[in-house]
C-alpha cells in the first residue's frame, strides 16, 4: 500500500499511527495510508510557520505571485488525474472531481494576480503638513482547517491568498480525504516556497487542532466544518485575541414561485439538492414552492429524482455518487426516519441501494407535507435529501425561507423582475441566486453567509485580502 508523510519545515516526516483512506464507491479500494501527525508535530510545524514568517513576510511579490502561478499550472495541467483521486476518495462524479480540480488551479492562478495588487491608500491628513496613508501587511502564521466535502478546493481558496500576502501556513486537512490534501501539498513543496512557509499535518480534529487553536505563534486560524467545531475554534480564538474566520453548515432555500420557468425551476432544485450527492454547505434542502405550481413541480422533481443514476463515482454516465462514509449514511437515514416521524410524506427515494461494488449508495430523497417547524427543515443533514414547503404566497415564501439559523445560500426561481428583486433585497443569505441553483458559485467573487453560517470576513475573489492581511495606518510628517 502506498505510504504518505506529512510537510513540517520543508520535510517528509512520518509518524508510528496512520489513516487508512478507502474509497466509498468500493470499501475493497485502499487509497493509501497517511501518516497521522500528533500534536508534537503540529506544534513542529506551527514552529516552522514561525520562524519561516520572518523573512517571507518580506518575500518580493513577483517570487509569491510565481510560486503561485508554479502551482495552479501543475494542478491545471494534472486537473484528470488530481479529480480522478478526489472523486476515488470523497465519492464526487468524476466530472464533478476534475471541475474541483480544474477549480483549484484557477484559485492560485487568480491569487498569483492578486498578489500583485496588494494595494494601500494614500489620503490627506486633517492636519496640515502631516501625509497619511493606509497599506496591507500580512497577518503571520495561520491555521487553515478544511472539510472533507471539497477536498481541494476548500484548501486552495485558503492556502492561495494566505500565501499570496505574505503568511505562513500550516493545514490541517480532513481525515477522511487526505489523498487531495497529500497531493495538493507535494505540488507546492515544489514551487519554490522557503522551507516552512507551507506545512501540512493530517491527523485527528481535536489532537491537531489543540495546538493550531491555541498556540500564541498562530495568528489566524481559517476554518470550514461543521457548526460544532466551528464555536470551538471561535472560542478558543476569541479567547487569545486571534483572528478567526467560520464557515459552517446551510440549510439554503430554493423558492418556486408560480410564475417561474418550470423545467429550469426542476432543474435548479435537481442539481442544487442532489449533485455531490447533496455534500454541499450551499445544497438546496428546502424547496419552498407557491401553492399553483406546487404538484406539477412535485411530480417532475420526482421523475427526475427516479432517473438519477446512483453509482461508483468513477463509472462512465454516474451523475450522484456515493455518500462519503458510513457514518453519514448512517445520519442520512436516522433523518429520513425523523422525518417520517414528524409526519412528512417521504415521496421517493431515502433507501441504501446495491451497486456492484460495495460502497455507501443512496437514493436521494424527497419530503413533501413538511413545514418549517420540524427538524429535517432546521437541521442541517449533509446528504441526498429535501423537502418540500408549500406556501401561499411570496410573502409566505420569504417568511419561511428567512425562519433558519443558517444563511448561506438562497434561490428563486420566477420570471418576476419585481419578486427577483426584493428577494435580492430580503433574503437573509450571504449569496443569493436568481433562476440558478443555490449551489454553484464563482472563485473571483465573494463567498460566504450570515446568521449561524459564517463568521468574520468573506473568502475568495478580492475580499480574500480583509482576512489575509492587517491593515496598518501610517502618518508622516515629512
Ligand atoms: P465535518 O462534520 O464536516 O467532518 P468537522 O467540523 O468535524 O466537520 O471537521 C472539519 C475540520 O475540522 C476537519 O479537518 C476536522 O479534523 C477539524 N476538527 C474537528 N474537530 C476539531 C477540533 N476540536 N479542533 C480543531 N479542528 C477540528
Amino acid at each position: 500500500m502506498d505510504k504518505f508523510q506529512n510537510l513540517i519545515a520543508g520535510q517528509w516526516t512520518g509518524s508510528d499511527d496512520h489513516l487508512i483512506n478507502i474509497n466509498p464507491s468500493d470499501t475493497n479500494d485502499i487509497i493509501g495510508e497517511y501518516a497521522k501527525g500528533t500534536a508534537a508535530q503540529a506544534s513542529d510545524a506551527i514552529e516552522a510557520a514561525h520562524q519561516a514568517f520572518a523573512d517571507w513576510r518580506h518575500s518580493s511579490i513577483q517570487h509569491r505571485s510565481d510560486c503561485l502561478d508554479a502551482i495552479g499550472n501543475e494542478i491545471l495541467a494534472r486537473k484528470d488525474e488530481l479529480g480522478r483521486l478526489l472523486a476515488r476518495e470523497e465519492g464526487k462524479t468524476l466530472p464533478e472531481g476534475i471541475g474541483e480540480a480544474t477549480r483549484a488551479g484557477q484559485i492560485f492562478k487568480f491569487f498569483a494576480g492578486e498578489a500583485l495588487r496588494i494595494a494601500g491608500e494614500t489620503l490627506q491628513s486633517v492636519r496640515p503638513g502631516i501625509d497619511v496613508e493606509v497599506f496591507r501587511q500580512p497577518v503571520g502564521p495561520i491555521a487553515i482547517i478544511t472539510p472533507w466535502n471539497f477536498p481541494i478546493a476548500i484548501p486552495a481558496w485558503k492556502i492561495a491568498p494566505a500565501l499570496a500576502f505574505g503568511n505562513t501556513v500550516v493545514f490541517k486537512p480532513a481525515e477522511l480525504v487526505p489523498g487531495s490534501a497529500w497531493a495538493l501539498a507535494e505540488i507546492i513543496s515544489r514551487a519554490g516556497l522557503p522551507n516552512g512557509v507551507f506545512n501540512m499535518i493530517i491527523g485527528e480534529g481535536a489532537e491537531i487542532g489543540e495546538p493550531l487553536l491555541h498556540d500564541q505563534r498562530i495568528k489566524a486560524v481559517s476554518f470550514t466544518g461543521s457548526t460544532k467545531t466551528g464555536a470551538i475554534v471561535a472560542e478558543a480564538c476569541s479567547g487569545r485575541n486571534a483572528r478567526y474566520q467560520l464557515e459552517m453548515g446551510g440549510k439554503n432555500p430554493l423558492i418556486v414561485l408560480n410564475d417561474c420557468d418550470l423545467d429550469n425551476a426542476v432543474n435548479c432544485a435537481i442539481q442544487g439538492a442532489y449533485f455531490s450527492t447533496g455534500q454541499r454547505c450551499t445544497a438546496s434542502s428546502r424547496l419552498i414552492v407557491e401553492a399553483k405550481i406546487h404538484d406539477q413541480f412535485v411530480e417532475k422533481v420526482r421523475l427526475g429524482i427516479d432517473d438519477l443514476i446512483v453509482d461508483h463515482a468513477l463509472a462512465d454516465g454516474t451523475q450522484i455518487g456515493p455518500v462519503v462514509d458510513h457514518a453519514q449514511l448512517e445520519k442520512n437515514l436516522r433523518y429520513i426516519e425523523i422525518g417520517k416521524g414528524e409526519g412528512a410524506q417521504l415521496l421517493t427515494g431515502g433507501e441504501t441501494i446495491e451497486r456492484s461494488t460495495p460502497g455507501f449508495f443512496q437514493k436521494p430523497a424527497l419530503f413533501v407535507a413538511t413545514d418549517d417547524t420540524m427538524r429535517i427543515n432546521r437541521e442541517e443533514i449533509f446528504g441526498p435529501v429535501a423537502s418540500v414547503i408549500k406556501v401561499d404566497d411570496f410573502d409566505q415564501a420569504i417568511a419561511v425561507a428567512n425562519n433558519t439559523s443558517f444563511g448561506l445560500s438562497a434561490g428563486i426561481c420566477t420570471n418576476s423582475l419585481r419578486s427577483a428583486s426584493r428577494f435580492k433585497s430580503e433574503i437573509e443569505a450571504g449569496m443569493v441566486m436568481v433562476n440558478a441553483p443555490t449551489a454553484g458559485v464563482d472563485y473571483h467573487v465573494p463567498f460566504g453567509g450570515t446568521k449561524g453560517s459564517s463568521f468574520g470576513p468573506r473568502e475568495q475573489g478580492g475580499y480574500a485580502k480583509d482576512f489575509y492581511t492587517v491593515v496598518k495606518t501610517a502618518y508622516t510628517n515629512p
